[in-house]
């Protein structure tokens, strides 16, 4: 992600950057309720991330679970 791409909810950023630390694609799109989205290339699965999640705890979690599961797909 490039400068002015953090995530403004501290949880969901810090999960978006072990996403990328697994190498997945994270990618910033400017739509106002849908920050954009997390995407694992090898298998072209995604997830959505929300700019305004109701919890920024879950929204953490489904992030990571994503990681998790496609960490190893490359
Ligand atoms: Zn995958």
């Amino acid at each position: 992600m490039g400068l002015g791409d953090r995530h403004q909810k501290k949880d969901v950023e810090a999960a978006l950057k072990r996403a990328e630390a697994a190498g997945l694609k994270v990618t910033h799109d400017k739509n106002r309720h849908r920050w954009g989205w997390v995407i694992c290339c090898p298998c072209s699965k995604n997830v959505t991330v929300y700019s305004t999640p109701s919890s920024q705890g879950e929204e953490a979690n489904k992030i990571d679970q994503f990681t998790g599961k496609h960490r190893n797909c490359a």
